[in-house]
């Protein structure tokens, strides 16, 4: 999997030193955090669908050895060629080995996070094949360089002020206006011609349909069936966690995903795909290879990270997540972000390259909150924290200070005298400014805000106080 760096606290102090990365991050995640609260209170069917689309996944998992085997059986007969690959790198050779094949000099793609998993972007250029990114947001950032900042969103990190300058700069008729119409109408233009002359297009899917070996991509640009039509062949890199039993069960996450994603009842696009062409057809490609990733996924079924597995790439968590709306996404240095991605890479990637991400959360148990499969997000990441310190990967000073914790924790005499005497020596620390500018051992957190001084007395002498 392909990472943008592992030093997250550095990526950190940088990413907070970008202002326009602040606006640009405030701007989309309040619009859509305001979104999706909105469509989720007019839908009075939520909670029902959540737990419906829980059931079903579960289920589905439970059982994913025998729906991927009905998925191969039935996709086949449909006509396609159904790949399987282990790995990225055994994705990324199928992949091009199919390029070679064909002799493909261009290929279009319709944004998928699985794509960026496996790599295929690097695979792709180094077989000589042209890379067409054809959703608006991925066109952007393959013009600016970056790698994607959210799984529904990838150019999040960019300002539209930001992107007018880039589509000034890189398109052969940008438009002279800088609103976002005339944004899309250049990028329209810019892109239309190499739509239609490319040699093959590929996508991932949103989902896998067992009992008819069909897909199911959704888009709100519409580039997925524009992307997938003209050329003669098609390929889909999707992962195995993907499957649904039936279009029956599928329908209960289209009514969740977009929903969750972007604060809209349905998305503007949902394409439903059946293998190639058949005779007579009027247009579609003439072959449809189908690479079913499974990248660790087999390994996660039996791990406590195994309910991972139900996401449906949403991206809900992160724009709900206080770290991710204040960093943004390349600050974790992963492909996966946010919430999901701080569970997803150590679980994709190993503990040891990642250490720094499930340590990236406050616990506030917003993501779960929002989740639209229930993923319980800040359980497995406190389960991970666990893992990590039972490895002996905790820095020392973290060590110390859990062992310290653990011990208090588990004496509560020993706790009211630690804590009373904390709240006193904080009180102490305050005494005339009302705030704590500096606090011995927290310096981390002292250096750039101050505490509030505490009230007088723990919150179980509080407590006690108040109910008599
Ligand atoms: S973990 Fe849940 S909220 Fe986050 S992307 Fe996956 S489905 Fe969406």
């Amino acid at each position: 999997m392909k990472q943008t760096s592992h030093r997250f606290s550095q990526n950190v102090t940088r990413a907070l030193a970008e202002p326009t990365l602040k606006l640009a991050l405030d701007r989309t995640t309040t619009l859509l955090r305001s979104r999706r609260a909105r469509v989720i209170a007019d839908f009075p069917q939520y909670a029902q669908a959540r737990e419906t689309a829980q059931k079903i996944k579960d289920h589905t998992l439970d059982n994913l050895g025998h729906y991927l085997r009905q998925f191969e059986q039935n996709a086949i007969a449909s006509g396609a060629q159904v790949h399987w690959a282990a790995t990225p790198a055994e994705a990324r050779k199928i992949v091009t080995d199919i390029c070679t094949a064909e002799g493909a000099k261009t290929a279009t793609r319709v944004k998928s996070m699985l794509g960026e998993e496996i790599g295929i972007g690097e695979a792709l250029a180094e077989a000589g094949v042209e890379r067409i990114e054809t959703d608006l947001a991925e066109h952007i950032i393959q013009l600016a360089g970056d790698p994607p900042s959210h799984i529904v969103m990838p150019a999040m990190h960019k300002t539209h002020e930001q992107v007018a300058e880039l589509f000034a700069d890189k398109h052969a008729q940008p438009s002279a206006t800088q609103d976002v119409p005339a944004l899309v109408e250049s990028a329209r233009r810019e892109l239309r011609p190499k739509f239609l002359n490319a040699d093959i297009s590929i996508s991932g899917a949103n989902f896998l349909i067992a009992d008819t070996g069909s897909f199911i991509t959704v888009t709100n640009e519409g580039n997925a069936e524009l992307t997938t039509t003209p050329p003669r062949t098609h390929i889909v890199t999707v992962g195995i966690e993907k499957m649904v039993p039936s279009l029956k069960h599928a329908a209960v996450f289209l009514r969740l995903l977009s929903r969750a994603a972007i604060g809209t009842e349905i998305t503007q696009y949902t394409t439903f795909y059946n293998g190639p062409k058949r005779a007579g057809d009027r247009d579609g490609p003439e072959r449809v290879h189908i690479v079913l990733v499974d990248n660790h996924r087999s390994d996660m079924l039996s791990d406590f990270l195994r309910p991972m597995l139900r996401c449906i790439r949403c991206g809900a968590c992160m724009n709900h997540c206080p770290v991710y709306s204040a960093v943004g996404g390349h600050a974790y240095g992963a492909v996966y972000p946010g919430p999901m991605g701080s569970v997803l890479t150590p679980a994709m990637t190993g503990l040891k390259g990642s250490k720094d991400l499930p340590n990236a959360c406050t616990l506030n148990g917003r993501c779960k909150e929002v989740c639209p499969v229930n993923i319980p997000l800040p359980d497995m990441l406190r389960s991970l924290r666990a893992r990590q310190f039972d490895a002996g990967m905790a820095s020392p000073r973290t060590a110390w200070s859990l062992r310290l914790w653990a011990m208090l924790a588990t004496r509560p005499a020993l706790y009211r005298l630690a804590t009373g005497a904390a709240n006193i020596g904080l009180r102490v620390l305050a005494r005339g400014r009302g705030k704590i500018s500096a606090v011995p051992l927290a310096g981390g957190w002292t250096r750039t805000r101050d505490l509030p001084q505490p009230e007088a007395g723990t919150f179980m002498q509080q407590y006690k106080k108040k109910r008599h």
